[in-house]
């Protein structure tokens, strides 16, 4: 593969949001670089493993369609997901085959560095790979780095956490186990309901996924035993499609700032560590895990939040709460407020009234202060309060797509991007908004 020194489109960063922007401008058929600092892509869905992808449906309504269905075809193809649940490696051979459909060119193991800027313009970025520094030209660039990568070597506008008090949500390393009996693991749960979430669904069918969390009065009596970090609160697991597999989101990781190397280096250690207690506690105390074993771990620490792009529009948390929609939406979501709260910070889960759903404005995905530059997925557009709601991967691929679809035509059009009437990207993202 030779790299070429100039691309249409330069996408930073490979997780889900820059997947689907990637796709969808190279579909288009423009020229498009996807950079992406490690040696797979798929970024919170690989890396840092999280399964399964939330809610996105409202009244049998699919909200959320286009390159996000792709991935799931191809990963069921593989037999790699149950309903929502799936394995990192279906999701990395799934997007990896779209990629190469889609015509773009995939750049690993390689890390953007610096911008270079007119003004207003970004002309290139400067990209650490193969040992050396290379800079490549590109026309529109789309900052999908998770934490704003792009904008803040640019000099661009971001700002981080909450509007007060500054606090970022909590850090959660998953891990994966194999082996858990889970017959007699939702037996147990199914006795003993007050040790669990009264959200928790006890009809259990072991041939879809399920979700358990709590065990309440093992985590405390660990804690108190000084065999459990007392971070951790309760232990939550969902299954994944090998039977008797389960994905973990439980370690609890707090006041460490996912954007800071320094911190994550600390994350990684004191989410492991975690890990080992809970993997400990699970096979000597819990009906259903004597016999389970710890596969992996996530090969980062999952980061919720970092820096948010500020953006011609900052989708609220009022946004979320009342459904608002807008005459220039991209995408839709249905998911709420989910901020999961500091050492001295209370969680929050607030959902949508039953059926409804919100839209995202394009005007979320500008970036101020620039005339080529978009930003999509964990690092849109929005107050701590909506970015906590349109952070999840179903949402985080629908903002990507609209990127790809906003920068092609501002590429094949030679217009900027805030130029592009509204009606022209809605109609190659109108799969994931709603009818009007
Ligand atoms: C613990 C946890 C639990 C979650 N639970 C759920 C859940 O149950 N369901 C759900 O749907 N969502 C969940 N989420 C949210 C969701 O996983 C993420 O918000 C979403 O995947 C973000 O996608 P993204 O593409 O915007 O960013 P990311 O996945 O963060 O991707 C950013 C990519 O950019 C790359 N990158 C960064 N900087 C550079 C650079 N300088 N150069 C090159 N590459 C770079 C990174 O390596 C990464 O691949 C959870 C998240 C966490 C952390």
């Amino acid at each position: 593969m030779a790299l070429l020194s100039e691309y249409d489109v330069i996408v930073v960063g490979a997780g889900i949001a820059g997947i689907a922007a990637a796709v969808k401008a190279g579909r288009s058929g423009v020229s498009v670089l996807l950079v992406e600092q490690y040696g797979f892509v798929g970024g919170m869905s690989t890396a840092g493993m999280v399964s399964p992808f939330m809610k996105h449906q409202v009244q049998g309504e699919v909200l959320v369609r286009g390159v996000f269905e792709d991935i799931e075809r191809e990963m069921r193809k593989q037999h790699g997901m149950i309903d929502n649940g799936f394995f990192a490696n279906s999701f990395r051979s799934a997007s990896f085959h779209l990629l190469k459909e889609s015509g773009c060119t995939l750049l690993l193991h390689s890390i953007i560095s610096g911008v270079t800027k007119n003004n207003t313009t970004i002309e290139s970025i400067s990209i650490f790979t193969s040992g050396r520094e290379i800079t490549i030209k590109g026309k529109v660039f789309i900052d999908t780095s998770g934490d704003a990568q792009l904008l803040f070597l640019g000099n661009l506008p971001w700002v981080k956490g909450d509007e007060k008090t500054g606090l970022l949500q909590a850090l959660t390393l998953f891990f994966r186990m194999g082996n858990i009996d889970l017959v007699k693991a939702t037996e147990y749960a199914k006795n003993n309901k007050n040790e669990f979430f009264d959200w928790m669904d006890y009809n259990f069918n072991l041939t879809k996924i399920i979700s358990v969390a709590g065990y309440f009065s093992s985590v405390k009596k660990a804690i108190q035993e000084q065999r459990l970090s007392p971070e951790v609160q309760y232990i939550f697991f969902t299954t994944l499609p090998e039977s008797g597999e389960g994905s973990f989101n439980t370690s609890n990781i707090l006041e460490l700032d996912g954007s800071s190397s320094i911190d994550l280096t600390k994350a990684e250690l004191a989410g492991r560590k975690q890990v080992h207690q809970v993997v400990a506690l699970l096979k000597n105390e819990i009906p259903g895990f004597e016999h389970s074993y710890l596969i992996e771990t996530a090969p980062q620490v999952g980061v919720r939040e970092t820096r948010r792009a500020v953006g011609d529009y900052a989708v609220t948390g009022d946004d979320i709460k009342h459904g608002n929609k807008f005459r220039d939406a991209v995408a839709r979501g249905c998911y709420g407020i989910d901020i999961h709260g500091q050492k001295d910070e209370s969680s929050r889960m607030e959902h949508l009234a039953e059926g409804d759903y919100y839209e995202i404005p394009l005007r979320a995905l500008l970036v101020q202060n620039s005339t080529n530059v978009l930003a999509a997925g964990r690092c849109i557009s929005s107050t701590r309060e909506g970015h906590s709601a349109l952070r999840i991967q179903p949402t985080s691929s629908a903002t990507g797509e609209a990127c790809g679809a906003l920068a092609a035509l501002s590429v094949k059009s030679h217009r900027a991007v805030r130029e592009i009437e509204y009606n022209t990207v809605r109609d190659l993202i109108s799969h994931n908004i709603s009818k009007k």
